[in-house]
């Protein structure tokens, strides 16, 4: 199941989507809240969201994408965690080794934006990067939680872009990467959650970046050196995860720092992350004011 939150009619409100359709519930008359964010910790919501499922979505209108706006599908998430170089070949690309544990570190939810809304670059900062990831949802709460178990705890998955002031990530603020990675607008989620029944494998997705139409980062994410499954284990270990939880996975070779000459984004450059299954999250830069 394709799940988004939506605008229409001033109101935030989960839609469905089919291809280019899109099912609008009602919270009253369905029994599902506004948005996936809230879904995901609603086991009411869920249950019914199924029982609408099982029955086909039968005598529920739609309507065409383009007539909603699609938001952010989780938009104040409690954790936003992020993976580092958990891809071979953008590690040797950034220099360094494939790391013998996870490197891990975390942006703050005000990073968030939807779909076609603007990364918008700072002043401060003249190395702006992309990085598109996977990004699993969790949807079930847990703590020490085994590798043979962590599958239990997925909701779903989306298309991310890890946005990166290289300028502040590294070699600034003491060698932590928070700033340079969690400046507004610099963590683009969605277009929608896919349902982890919809997606058997996520180490089998193709994953591609590309900027002004041109691919930049191609991959798969089996090359993801530590795999979903490894990742939820490993962070429980460390903090509770709860339903909502966003964990960006990392990000492949072909980023623009690891270029030469290297590329760093512009006003009007449009950048668009498209994962098999997932759809494509397309977002333009801008200036910020
Ligand atoms: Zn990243």
């Amino acid at each position: 199941m394709k799940l988004a939150s939506i605008e229409t009619n001033g109101k935030t409100r989960i839609g469905v989507i089919q291809g280019d359709r899109c099912i609008v519930l009602c919270p009253h008359q369905h029994r599902v809240p506004t948005d996936v964010g809230s879904l995901v910790s609603s086991v009411d919501g869920q249950h019914a969201l199924r029982e609408l499922a099982e029955k086909g979505w039968d005598g529920l209108e739609s309507v065409a994408i383009s007539d909603v706006t699609i938001v952010a599908p989780i938009a104040n998430p409690q954790k936003v965690i992020c993976i580092g170089t958990n891809y071979a070949d953008h590690a040797r690309e950034m220099g360094g080794e494939p790391p013998e544990i996870p490197v891990v570190f975390n942006v703050f939810p005000s990073a968030i934006i939807g779909p076609g809304e603007s990364i918008r670059l700072p002043a401060i900062s003249h190395k702006v990067d992309f990085e598109a990831e996977l990004v699993v949802v969790i949807g079930k709460p847990g703590k020490h939680i085994s590798r043979e178990l962590a599958m239990d705890h997925v909701f779903g998955y989306c298309c991310g872009n890890d946005i990166s002031a290289r300028d502040w990530q590294k070699g600034k603020p003491g060698g932590q990467w928070l700033l340079g990675k969690t400046f507004d607008t610099f963590a683009p989620l969605g277009p929608f959650v896919v349902t982890s029944d919809d997606v058997p494998d996520p180490q089998q997705l193709d994953i591609q970046l590309r900027l002004n139409g041109q691919i930049m980062q191609q991959s798969r994410t089996d090359q993801l050196i530590f795999p979903v499954d490894y990742l939820i284990s490993h962070l429980s270990q460390f903090v509770t995860l709860v339903p909502g939880d966003l964990i960006f996975t990392g990000t492949p070779s072909g980023v623009g720092a690891g270029r030469t000459p290297p590329v760093f984004l512009k006003p009007g450059d449009q950048l668009a992350v498209e994962i098999e299954g997932l759809g494509v999250l397309a977002n333009d830069v801008i200036a910020d004011s």
